[in-house]
């Protein structure tokens, strides 16, 4: 089966799209590109247009306008049925009064594949997710992680072209979820299928993904590598939305020196000409004790989270500044002044 997976692995096409749901333009001129055996993440605040993205793929919504294509033929009006995509959702969504393996056997007996072959496949997939020896138990009896690996299971077994992966783990809590993230990604890379996985989680992102796309009002903000949107974000909405940020605007007044819309100077690695109005996002972890660039503030707040002290400083000219810290020593108090400096390389501009 793995060896099926990896030859069948396609590229999926999106160009386009457009949807309203009357006043709302779920998808706004939306065009992206999965590469074979490439697991993009959609990730984007609620409303921001991803599931109704996925139905698109999937045949459940038809859109306004737009085409999709897998090795480019196209299927925008193709029936669900017939596009060969595995699907898992939120809400597991298995068959309650079935065993877990008629669950899983379930796309195979649409398919009209042979009894004996259906039950080797079957076998197969619970194997790949672990569950093996779990045939005969209806879903109630398992917990909210192996329910999940049914529905994985079930995703896989008929060797999809693409796998649809829409908030998956939601439901599970903080543990399971992180060891459910990990199967995934191990599971899409050994199968080499091409994988969408939507998410509002930045984090989860972050751990699972070849390629991040960042979405927010039916459009796609950016689409790039996981180090690629954390390091050179496009946008404010980008910066913001993905891990923690001081995010300023300010004027270039000679190249390599950013002036803040507050008066404060910076200096920065980019060679945008002077007069260039620019974002600069410093991330919280690329401060150190000194630096280039040196602000000195109050604290404002400061919390303790095991490997890092979290602390929010008042700096001078009203600027004020996120900052993590290795936890080293007592945790700064409120009140304290504390020195930080960042150094022009670890300053983004955009
Ligand atoms: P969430 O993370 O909350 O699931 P999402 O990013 O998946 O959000 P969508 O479900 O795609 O967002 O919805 C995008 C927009 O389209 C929202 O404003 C939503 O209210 C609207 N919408 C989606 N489906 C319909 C529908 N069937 N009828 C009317 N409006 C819809």
């Amino acid at each position: 089966m793995a060896s099926a997976g990896v030859e069948g692995s396609a590229e999926l096409r999106i160009d386009g799209v457009a949807k309203r749901f009357g006043e709302v333009a779920a998808l706004d001129g939306v065009s992206l590109q999965v590469a074979p055996g490439e697991l993009l993440t959609i990730l984007g605040p609620s409303g921001s247009g991803k599931t109704t993205l996925l139905k698109v793929v999937a045949g459940f919504e038809r859109p306004d306008a737009g085409s999709v294509k897998i090795d480019g033929m196209e299927i925008t009006a193709l029936p669900p049925a017939r596009r060969d995509i595995g699907m898992v959702f939120q809400n597991y969504a298995l068959f309650p009064h079935l065993t877990v393996e008629r669950n899983v056997a379930f796309p195979l007996e649409m398919r009209n594949v042979g009894k004996l072959e259906i039950a080797r496949r079957a076998a197969e997939a619970l194997a790949l997710v672990e569950l093996a020896g779990y045939e005969q138990r209806l879903p109630r009896q398992l917990s909210g992680g192996q329910q999940q690996r049914v529905a994985l299971a079930r995703a896989i077994v008929f060797n999809p072209r693409l796998l649809l992966l829409d908030e998956p783990f939601g439901a599970l809590d903080r543990k399971l979820r992180e060891t459910m993230q990990l199967e995934v990604r191990r599971l899409q890379r050994r199968l080499g299928l091409t994988t969408i996985f939507i998410t509002h989680d930045q984090e989860e992102a972050l751990v699972l993904s070849d390629r991040i796309a960042v979405m927010n009002k039916g459009t796609i903000q950016q689409i790039a590598t996981t180090t690629e949107i954390y390091e050179r974000p496009a946008n404010d909405f980008v910066a913001d939305f993905v891990g923690e940020s001081n995010i300023f605007h300010g004027t270039v007044s000679t190249p390599g020196t950013v002036t803040l819309d507050g008066g404060r100077m910076l200096k920065v690695n980019s060679d945008r000409p002077a007069g260039t109005k620019v974002g600069v996002l410093m991330r919280p972890e690329r401060f150190g004790t000194e630096g280039t660039n040196l602000f000195t503030g109050e604290v404002i707040e400061s919390v303790y989270l095991g490997t890092s002290f979290k602390l929010r400083l008042a700096c001078e000219g009203g600027l004020e500044l996120l900052v993590r810290q290795p936890a080293r020593g007592t945790l700064p108090a409120p009140g304290a002044r504390v020195a930080v400096g960042i150094e022009p390389e670890a300053i983004h501009v955009f």
